[in-house]
């Protein structure tokens, strides 16, 4: 047997009518993979995020394929993040097309303002807690907001359950929950032709980051983003997938190994964390400047949920534990 190439792999994709649409985004990320099923219904899964350039380009892609966004009947949308969803209210108001995504997601999906305002509160509160200065989280919170308006709300008018089968023409996806990446990470399992689109729940060339965010159910509490994304990366593991078609840059054809080397890598972080922390006792921001110096200011929000995913994982196996002073949390080892 010949190994698949990526290349192999979207040509086979596009055989059976999914045709990879590459839409730009602002984002340090590049262009988000939005995926067109030519099927009944016409489906466009993701859509891009809302800017002029994103929306003349799908246009044109869409043309290109002999379609134009009035023709869309359903969209379904991945997960929460604005780069994959922000075009859904316009593609709606052209083409009066269904609207599918996770249910457990859709009252956060109906309220992005008012939802991206809390997530922003959660985040700050969760920054300051871990030693980052109110200077840096300020900053952060104008640049979050200055993203805003690439989003966009969605109504969710196709609420799916988790394994739930979505059945067109020609094939039928199984929507599946992974979330880790994000609370809401959806993927759709073409069983009969053994093709997994997965957006940001794997991707071949970066790892997912597991970016902490408030429980769907709207509950208090912090979420383990990196432990539910493990777990959701072993449960991908056992899936008998040709192929991988993420949310940004090439397919995946070898899912098994790929997964097993994010695993690798975070088992190796937490031990480097670990030794951090045994060293003497450390915030999640003093542990994220050990090891990324002024990356840890930069992009704070994201180095934390790094090394709080990753001092989670210790906390569960008892090696490391949270000492709260009333302002700010360390860790310490155990032991
Ligand atoms: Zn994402």
């Amino acid at each position: 047997m010949t190994e698949l190439t990526p290349e192999a792999a979207l040509e086979q994709a596009a055989l059976a009518g999914i045709h990879r649409l590459a839409i730009p985004t602002p984002f340090a990320v590049g262009r988000v993979n939005c995926y067109l099923l030519e099927d009944e219904p016409l489906t466009l899964i993701d859509t891009g995020p809302n800017s002029g350039k994103a929306l003349d380009e799908l246009q044109r892609a869409l043309g290109e394929r002999g379609h134009s966004i009035d023709d869309l009947e359903l969209v379904i949308v991945t997960h929460q993040h604005i780069d994959h969803l922000g075009l859904v209210e316009i593609i709606v108001e052209h083409s009066g097309a269904e609207v599918a995504a996770i249910g457990v997601a859709a009252q956060r999906l109906a309220n992005f303002e008012e939802d991206a305002e809390a997530e922003d509160r959660f985040a700050v509160e969760l920054m300051l807690r871990s030693g980052i200065p109110e200077e840096v989280t300020a900053a952060l919170q104008s640049v979050s907001r200055s993203f805003r308006s690439w989003g966009s709300h969605v109504a969710v008018t196709r609420p799916l359950e988790d394994g739930e089968e979505v059945a067109f023409r020609d094939r039928t996806l199984r929507a599946i929950h992974r979330p880790g990446h994000s609370p809401s990470d959806t993927v759709f399992w073409d069983e009969e032709r053994r093709i997994l689109i997965a957006a940001d729940h794997l991707l071949a060339h970066i790892s997912s980051n597991p970016l902490i965010s408030r429980p769907l159910d709207g509950s208090a509490g912090r979420p383990q983003a990196l432990v539910t994304y493990i777990q959701s990366m072993k449960k991908t593991r056992e899936m008998p997938a040709e192929f991988v078609l993420g949310g940004h840059g090439e397919p995946i054809v070898d899912h098994v190994a790929l997964i097993d080397d994010r695993l690798a890598k975070h088992e190796k972080r937490k031990e480097k964390i670990f030794k951090l922390i045994a060293e003497q006792p450390r915030s999640g921001y003093e542990v994220a400047q050990a090891i990324w110096g002024n990356v840890a200011v930069t992009q704070a929000f994201l180095t934390l949920s790094e090394v709080i995913g990753h001092a989670d994982l210790l906390v569960n196996e008892g090696r490391v534990r949270e000492v709260d002073d009333g302002e700010v949390v360390r860790y310490e080892a155990t032991g």
